[in-house]
């Protein structure tokens, strides 16, 4: 739904590339890093170096794919050598909270990603694979491929459940990707129900607030396998607030109080209203791109 905008530096794949190798898999006398498990089977990545596939940009990512399955049909040495160890979470995560500091699902923008962990007393997040690490195992440790995300996004009856890039693999719908562009073509829209005569609208359930794609259909899948129109359903008392508050303080009334108050009526606009600025961040608070599509809806903003 929301693109992440994040960009490696050499300083930062330097730190990444460490941190991977900080842990050794294997017996203690040949124990082996991952960079090290690669070399050994380099032969099986043509002209792709270690960090060329952890680095891998989210645009080249099919092209990767398409490469390593010609060369390697059936797989099998692939998986051994990318394994998304249990021992690698923690410092992933680790990473990402300190450079990309995610703080709401980038799929969904409804929930937020930390969790309180009880056990070991701190924050945590769920990182999802956005490209299967079962079915390609070289993208496991990919950081292009690894979208903070919340519980619901990431469970098995939302995405885990389907081979996504299958699914998906004629259009990039990778997060990271400048060629996402759901927030720009996809909005939230506002209907009213037939009986709900003259927009008189008495309760959250004389709306209907699902997301439509403007002329091409590219997301409808998307959408599906997030069952975003199903799960914002339940977050439609936002958007009655909202049409509540905008019956409430008419044009009129906001000049008015501009005279009052002696403060510009666009602030009072804003503070009323909670308005999103146009550049504004949208994965730093949930709900943040219903709220300013239904602003565009009711047009508080223009
Ligand atoms: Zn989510």
């Amino acid at each position: 739904m929301l693109n992440i905008n994040f960009e490696l530096n050499n300083e930062l794949k330097n730190s990444y590339v460490e941190l991977l190798c900080s842990t050794k898999f294997g017996n203690s006398r040949n124990a082996k890093t991952v960079k090290e498990k690669f070399e050994e089977y380099k032969e099986l990545f043509g002209d792709y170096s270690f960090e060329d596939i952890i680095f891998i940009e989210p645009e080249k990512i099919n092209s990767l794919i398409e490469e390593l399955e010609t060369r390697n049909p059936d797989g099998y040495n692939l998986k051994e050598i990318f394994k998304y160890d249990g021992k690698f979470q923690p410092l992933i995560a680790k990473f990402f909270e300190r450079y990309v500091n995610p703080r709401i699902c980038y799929y969904c923008n409804i929930d937020f990603i930390n969790v309180f962990d009880e056990e070991n007393n701190k924050n945590k997040f769920t990182l999802d694979h956005f490209i299967d690490k079962g079915r390609y195992p070289y993208l496991a440790l990919s950081v292009y491929n690894l979208v903070p995300c919340c519980y619901v996004c990431n469970s098995k009856k939302i995405k885990g459940s389907i081979e996504f890039y299958e699914e998906l693999k004629l259009r990039d719908t990778n997060p990271y990707s400048s060629l996402f562009k759901f927030d720009e073509k996809v909005k939230f829209k506002l209907f009213l129900h037939k009986n709900c005569k003259d927009l008189n609208i008495k309760s959250k359930d004389d709306i209907d607030i699902p997301l439509k794609e403007r002329y091409t259909n590219e997301y409808d899948k998307y959408i599906e396998v997030f069952k975003l129109n199903e799960r914002y359903e339940a977050h439609k008392d936002i958007v009655f607030d909202m049409i509540k508050n905008a019956e409430l303080y008419p044009e009129s009334r906001l000049k008015e109080l501009q005279d009052l108050t002696g403060i510009p009526y666009q602030q009072i606009k804003q503070d009323i209203f909670s308005l999103i600025d146009e550049d504004a961040d949208l994965s730093k608070e949930p709900f943040s791109k219903l709220k300013r599509d239904m602003a565009y809806e009711l047009g508080l903003i223009k």
